[in-house]
C-alpha cells in the first residue's frame, strides 16, 4: 500500500502513464477477457457525481465502484452555478438520457478552493469562480462568523457549499421537470474526509421541490 502511494507521488511521468495503461489492460484482461467488450457496449450508470477536481478525491476509488458505475463532473470546489453550461449539459444528459436515479454532490474537508474563498488573497482568474463560495458565506455569515477556529470554519463552509449546491441543483428546470414527470430522482450532499477516507452524508437529500421557497418552484413546462 505504502509502496504504491510512493510510486504514484514520486515517479509519475508522461511515459509512465502510458506504461501504466498497458499494465492495467493486461491485468484486467487476465481477470476478465471480456471486460472491455462489455464496457464498450454502452453505459447505464445509476449515479451522477459532482465532485472537486482535487486529485485525492476520485469518485470510483473512494466508493469502491468501477468504470461504468458513475457518471462524473468535477470542478474546483464542486460548485454548482446555474449558468455553468458544462455542468448543466452533464446534468441534463445524466438525468434525461442516462436516467440516473441519484445525483450526489461530494465536497471534501481540506478543500483548497474553499480555503482560498475564505481568504482575502488574490489567486488569479479562479477568484471569480470562488466568488460563488463567498456568496454562500454571505448567506450563512451569522453561523460562520461565530466559529472562531479557522479550520472548523473552513469545514463548515465546505459543508454549506455542498448544501447550497444541492439546493441550486433542485432549483434547476432539469431536476424539477424530472420530478414533475413522476420519475424518481434523489439529490444528495456528501463530504469526504481526506484524513479518514470516510464520507459523511449531510442528510440534505431531496426527492421533491417542497423545500424550496415559492419563487424557485417551477410549473410544469407548457408543451405546444
Ligand atoms: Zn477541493
Amino acid at each position: 500500500m505504502c509502496a504504491k502511494i510512493e510510486h504514484h507521488t514520486n515517479e509519475i511521468t508522461y511515459e509512465s502513464l502510458l506504461q501504466g495503461n498497458k499494465d492495467w489492460v493486461a491485468e484486467t484482461l487476465l481477470e476478465d477477457p471480456a471486460y472491455f467488450d462489455k464496457l464498450a457496449a454502452g453505459q447505464k450508470p445509476p449515479i451522477l457525481w459532482i465532485g472537486c477536481s482535487d486529485s485525492r478525491v476520485p469518485a470510483n476509488q473512494i466508493t469502491n465502484t468501477n468504470p461504468g458505475d458513475i457518471f462524473v463532473h468535477r470542478n474546483i470546489a464542486n460548485v454548482v452555478v446555474h449558468t455553468d453550461m458544462n455542468l448543466l449539459s452533464v446534468l441534463d444528459y445524466a438525468v434525461n438520457i442516462l436516467e440516473v436515479e441519484h445525483v450526489i454532490i461530494c465536497g471534501h474537508y481540506g478543500c483548497g478552493g474553499v480555503e482560498a474563498a475564505l481568504s482575502n488573497k488574490q489567486h488569479g482568474i479562479i477568484d471569480n469562480w470562488l466568488r460563488n463560495i463567498k456568496d454562500t458565506y454571505r448567506l450563512h455569515y451569522h453561523e460562520l462568523d461565530i466559529i472562531s477556529d479557522h479550520k472548523k470554519r473552513v469545514e463548515r463552509l465546505t459543508e454549506l457549499n455542498v448544501i447550497e449546491g444541492v439546493f441550486n441543483l433542485t432549483k434547476s428546470s432539469i431536476i424539477q421537470n424530472r420530478w414533475s414527470s413522476g420519475k424518481k430522482l434523489g439529490v444528495h450532499g456528501w463530504v469526504y474526509s481526506l484524513n479518514s477516507g470516510l464520507i459523511k452524508d449531510l442528510n440534505v437529500s431531496c426527492e421533491a421541490n417542497n423545500h424550496l421557497g415559492n419563487v424557485f418552484k417551477m410549473d410544469e413546462p407548457v408543451i405546444k
